[in-house]
């Protein structure tokens, strides 16, 4: 049976295109709607489930316009920045509206020192009440896990100090896939030798305190053997889509966009 991971979104932390911005990569998505990106989020969807990972400020909208909205049976919030989690109320909509609390709470997955941070905001989401809607889960680092049907292992990608953020390194249908949107480190053990790198592009070139440069982790993926290297999270790089295409193409590298799908069949 296979497996279907669809990018919600592929933005890094603002939208494209940015406000008042006029550059290349804003003023195409401004006229073109399929080149326009939303805050990071993925969709696996395979026979024992559908699992979301990461609940972003456009999680609504990017449900909303799903054709055909598989019944979430669990999310993982990779880490508590406000382009991965502030859509939990909105995520909570959906599972009111769609029904799908007949079946019970949705579980939620994050990093025991992420909670504090999501209860701050949505304690009313996990408390019993009018607002229930979840259930709050740990998930573990450096350990193999199944959540949703699905087998992951989630690695600490350094991006930030005060919290952990998780990579996911994932088994799907015998393939190994990773889903760094924000990554600052690429430990060789999780990275080495995988089919599928899904990297965060938040900067191309420029080192940052938080991000590994793009061209940095391109080369590493290489390096480590990965089979296919496709850039999520997508800064604002100010390259045309085409620009930004052509140089990750000379890189061995594919862009994702908001609604592409990957297939992992038997
Ligand atoms: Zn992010
Ligand atoms: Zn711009
Ligand atoms: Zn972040």
């Amino acid at each position: 049976m296979t497996i279907t991971l669809r990018f919600l979104g592929t933005a890094a932390g603002v939208p494209i295109p940015h406000v008042a911005c006029a550059c290349n990569q804003c003023g195409e998505a401004r006229r073109e709607r399929r080149l326009r990106r939303t805050r990071s989020a993925i969709l696996l969807e395979g026979p024992d489930g559908a699992l979301l990972v990461d609940a972003g400020p456009d999680i609504y909208r990017q449900l909303a316009l799903l054709p055909d909205i598989p019944r979430i049976t669990a999310a993982i919030v990779t880490h508590t920045h406000s382009d991965h989690y502030l859509g939990l109320d909105d995520l909570g909509s959906v599972v009111q509206n769609a029904g799908w609390l007949n079946k019970g709470l949705l579980p939620i997955y994050a990093t025991p020192d992420n909670w504090s941070r999501i209860e701050a905001t949505f304690a009313h989401l996990f408390l019993p009440g009018m607002f229930l809607r979840f259930e709050a889960r740990t998930l573990l680092i450096d350990a193999e896990q199944t959540i949703a049907g699905y087998s992951v292992r989630p690695f600490d990608a350094s991006h930030t100090i005060d919290i952990t953020t998780a990579m996911l390194a994932f088994t799907l249908n015998g393939k190994r896939v990773i889903y760094a949107p924000d990554l600052k480190v690429m430990p060789h053990e999780v990275f080495e030798g995988a089919d599928v790198a899904i990297i965060g592009g938040t900067f191309y070139q420029r080192d940052h305190p938080a991000h590994m440069p793009l061209l940095k982790s391109i080369r590493t993926c290489k390096r480590l053997g990965v089979g296919r290297i496709i850039v999520t999270h997508v800064g604002h790089l100010e390259w045309s889509n085409a620009e930004l295409w052509a140089l990750l193409s000379e890189q061995g590298a594919d862009l994702a966009y908001d609604g592409a799908t990957l297939a992992f069949d038997v």
